[in-house]
Order: C-alpha cells, then sequence, then structure tokens
C-alpha cells in the first residue's frame, strides 16, 4: 500500500485478527473499525483500542499530536466511534499485547456521543442488550458468539461434505406439518380484514397456493425424499415453531441441521452423532481458541474442561426404559412425576446429564405414544426407534430416529396420530416405491451454540431472537 492509495477497499484494509497473528510487522498497514476505548498520555499522544469484529483482542493504537486532526479530533473519540487509521505496525514494548500500531493518519468515519450512545464501557446486562441488538454485537459476548456461529457453520458442512452427504436445501414454505402438532406458522396472501369464508371457516382454496401452507417446522420428510433417491443428504436451514413456550431454549425461529441417510438403523445413526459433535467440538477448540477463553473466563469456568472431554469419551446409550428405571429410583423430588409413558422433561434430561452421568446422554426407544408418527415401530409395537442426545445443562439438543419404511405401519401410525393419509401420499409411496431402512436426526443449532459458549439463554445466541412478543430488528 502507498500513502496516497488509501481508497476504501476491503483489499487494502487489514484485519486485527491478521495482523495479531504477527503479520505485518514493520510495514504501513490500513485498519478500519470502532473505538472501544481511548486514553491519553501527558506526554501529547493517546492510546486508541480498535476492534474491527474480526477477533475478540483490539488493536493498540498510538496516535501523537503530529497528527494534523489530534487536537480536534483524536483527543475527543470516544467508544463507539469509527475510523480509519494508517499507520506503521511495532512490536510493542507494553505487556499484555504483541504490537501496536503508531499512527500516521487517522480519519474518523462517524462519531458516537457518549452522552446517548447506550455502550458503554462498563458491564451491560443480557436482557439490556436485547433491548439494543443493532449495537451489541459490538460488544465482547456478541462478536464472539457470532465468530462461534460462523466457524459451527463452516465444521458442519465441513463433517458432511467430508463423508459424501449432498446438501439439500428443503423448502421454508411447506404444505405438509412435519409432525401434525398444529405449530405451525400459517403463510396467507389473504387481506386478513377481508378473509374468504366457507361454512363458517377460512376458505384456503381461495388463498395463493389454494390450500393452507405454513412454514416450516423441519426439512425432514423432504430431506427423506432425497436420502431416498441419493444416499446420504442433509440440511442447515431455518426452522419455525410457533410453540408459545418462553424458555431459555426455545426460538420461533431457530436454524435446524438435518442429516438423513439412507440404508442406516438407529445404531449408524447414533454413531454419526456423535462423531458429528465430537467433530464440531473438537473444530471449535482448535479454530476458536481465544473466544472459547473468553467463554470460559466470563461465562462458564467448566466449558473447555468440558468441551475437551467431550472430544473423546464416549456417550452414554442407554434405553427410555431404564432411564425410567434410573429416574424412579432418584432421590431428587421432580416436579413432573416419572412413570412408563411419561415424556422427558428438561429436569429429567438434567438429572441424567448433570448428576447421574456427567456427559451427554443418547435415549432411544421412546413409546410410541409420545413420538412422532414417521418413527419406526419396534418389534414390542410399543416403543419407536428414537434417539434424543441429551446434555448437560440444555437437555436435548438433537431429536432423531430410524423412520418407519414398511408401508402398511406407516399408515397405520399416520391415522392412529389423527393425520390424513391423503397429506402424506408421497410419504407413503416412498415405503412402495424402493423402501430402504433410513435413519436421521436434527441438531438445534442454537442449543449447541448455547452448549459450546455457555450462554444460559438461547436469545443471546442468535443474532436477531424471535420469541413471544419479540420480532424487533
Ligand atoms: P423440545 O422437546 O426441546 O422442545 P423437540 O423435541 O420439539 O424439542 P425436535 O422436533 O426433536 O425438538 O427438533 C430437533 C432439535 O431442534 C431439538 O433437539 C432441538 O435441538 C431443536 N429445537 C426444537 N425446537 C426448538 C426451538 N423452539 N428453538 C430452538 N431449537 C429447537
Ligand atoms: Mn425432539
Amino acid at each position: 500500500m502507498t500513502g496516497k492509495d488509501t481508497r476504501l477497499s476491503v483489499l487494502k484494509r487489514n484485519r486485527i485478527a491478521d495482523i495479531l497473528s504477527g503479520e505485518n510487522v514493520g510495514n504501513r498497514i490500513m485498519v478500519m473499525g470502532w473505538v472501544r476505548t481511548r486514553r491519553d498520555s501527558k506526554g501529547g499522544f493517546s492510546f486508541i483500542e480498535i476492534n474491527d469484529g474480526s477477533c475478540l483482542s483490539n488493536l493498540q493504537v498510538i496516535g501523537d499530536d503530529k497528527l494534523k486532526n489530534y487536537d480536534k479530533e483524536v483527543l475527543t473519540l470516544q467508544t463507539g466511534c469509527s475510523l480509519r487509521v494508517v499507520g506503521t505496525l511495532v512490536t510493542s514494548p507494553a505487556k499484555g499485547q504483541s504490537v501496536e500500531l503508531h499512527a500516521e493518519e487517522i480519519e474518523v468515519f462517524g462519531w458516537a456521543d457518549p452522552t446517548i450512545y447506550p455502550l458503554q464501557k462498563k458491564r451491560h446486562s443480557f436482557e439490556f442488550l436485547r433491548t439494543i441488538a443493532h449495537l451489541r454485537p459490538r460488544t465482547n459476548t456478541f462478536g464472539a458468539v457470532a465468530r462461534v456461529r460462523n466457524a459451527l457453520a463452516l465444521a458442519i458442512h465441513s463433517f458432511f461434505q467430508e463423508r459424501g452427504f449432498i446438501l439439500i436445501h428443503t423448502p421454508i414454505i411447506t404444505g405438509s406439518d412435519c409432525e401434525g402438532a398444529g405449530e405451525m406458522f400459517r403463510v396467507t396472501a389473504f387481506d386478513l380484514d377481508h378473509v374468504p369464508m366457507k361454512n363458517g371457516q377460512a376458505d384456503f382454496q381461495k388463498d395463493f397456493f389454494n390450500q393452507p401452507a405454513g412454514l416450516t417446522v423441519s426439512g425432514q420428510l423432504e430431506a427423506e425424499i432425497y436420502a431416498l433417491s441419493m444416499g446420504d443428504v442433509y440440511t442447515f436451514g431455518p426452522t419455525f415453531r410457533a410453540e408459545n413456550s418462553n424458555t431459555s431454549r426455545h426460538l420461533a425461529e431457530f436454524w435446524m441441521v438435518e442429516p438423513e441417510m439412507a440404508f442406516c438403523d438407529l445404531e449408524g445413526n447414533i454413531d454419526l452423532a456423535e462423531a458429528f459433535l465430537k467433530h464440531l467440538f473438537d473444530h471449535l477448540l482448535k479454530n476458536c481458541e481465544e473466544d472459547l477463553n473468553f467463554f470460559n473466563r466470563f461465562i462458564d469456568s467448566t466449558l473447555l474442561d468440558t468441551l475437551e472431554t467431550l472430544t473423546s469419551e464416549n456417550y452414554e446409550r442407554l434405553t427410555y426404559s431404564e432411564v425410567i428405571n434410573i429416574l424412579s429410583k432418584a432421590k431428587q423430588k421432580f416436579e413432573f412425576p416419572v412413570q412408563w409413558g411419561c415424556d422427558l422433561q428438561a429436569e429429567h434430561e438434567r438429572y441424567l446429564t448433570e448428576k447421574i452421568f456427567n456427559k451427554p446422554v443418547v435415549v432411544t426407544d421412546y413409546p410410541r405414544e409420545i413420538k412422532p408418527f414417521y418413527m419406526k415401530v419396534n418389534e414390542d409395537g410399543k416403543t419407536v426407534r428414537a434417539m434424543d442426545v441429551l446434555v448437560p445443562k440444555i437437555g436435548e439438543i438433537i431429536g432423531g430416529s430410524q423412520r418407519e419404511d414398511d408401508y402398511d405401519t406407516l399408515l397405520e401410525r399416520i391415522k392412529e396420530t389423527n393425520l390424513d393419509p391423503a397429506a402424506y401420499w408421497w410419504y407413503l409411496e416412498l415405503r412402495k416405491f424402493g423402501t430402504a431402512p433410513h435413519a436421521g436426526f436434527g441438531l438445534g443449532f442454537e442449543r449447541l451454540v448455547q452448549f459450546v459458549t455457555g450462554l444460559p439463554n438461547i436469545r443471546d445466541v442468535i443474532p436477531f431472537p424471535r420469541t413471544p412478543g419479540n420480532v424487533g430488528f
């Protein structure tokens, strides 16, 4: 870069992450970012910490009174101002940082009036930061979350791509409710003040799709179509649930990773899930050291130990019936009483993972009554080939199963769960033509991010959380 050539260009801009890894010492470089702090020294110079989001650390810039705008501008820089600095990178004599930038030029793009800029140097509560989602990625925590999400997304794709899985883009708008659970958001083009009616009900024949439609709650059924053509496939996309559960682990819009494999049974499915999680933890430990250290220091001091153990240790596998046995012998009092047939609640899941096994637990073979129609019925007729992966603190992070591949059993299950077989004609046909054992699971991306960051609330691991009553930003 020459002194004159200072066009605003991503190609010319040096990222702080690269600078701090030791490149460019002795060179003239250009950085752009936002001021975190400014401190002035009596000797006629100032220390300015700037961050550009490329990493957690700030770069220390030193500007002195030889800068033409030193008195007028540099001395009034505040947290949140955006700027461009051109200068020479030198090794730093100060403790705790490797390099510092000696500014020859500081150009301010945008000011941030400290009397009204909401992000000041002190720590802010996560609740408060949710109300300023347009500014919270400028904090250490939310910058780190964004980088961890990014690293995990890459690791998810690389895991499947290395194993020959084909990425399938399943639809966002769908005419079928995957689980018949009625927790779908409706998609309509109706003028809601003048909905065409027929026999006292909305006449969806007259709507955009000529039938009811909604936002997808899962890409699984469509992924099965491709698995039964291409073998191993996966989806990674947005998922929507209108369930009105105001919990720390439910969002109305979240991202789900769903592998689906032909010629695979429940054991193969669990093996894949375990290898998958281990790959993700390992990738993070290798690639997000600085951010993980931050979470370990400020959010959850057991985080690094946990992740390291979970890259190697085998996860516990046991059946639902075994779980009920363990829970009914527990000394702990549960809010929801335990008996065979009940669904596992978060308190049960946490007891298993935190008190009994202290590691992820894979629970299989749940009662058919509490699981969706598409899960393969076991020979006992009472249980299905389901698998949930439970982890400490979060509970269920993965839900999956071997799928019912027998036409008659599937039809019976559809009827038994009060779904309309006609709506599932194509799903049924997959069992009529070239059916094969197949299995898959869904990993909630945000639950994963919660787990690896230690953040207690799922609203803080997605950039713009959608929950009941919240759709701002
Ligand atoms: P839960 O019982 O925890 O509500 P679920 O059994 O309804 O979850 P599945 O239908 O099995 O969830 O979905 C697969 C995965 O998607 C879950 O294991 C979880 O990680 C994630 N997930 C499900 N619902 C939500 C949600 N509302 N917000 C965020 N993640 C979710
Ligand atoms: Mn589930």
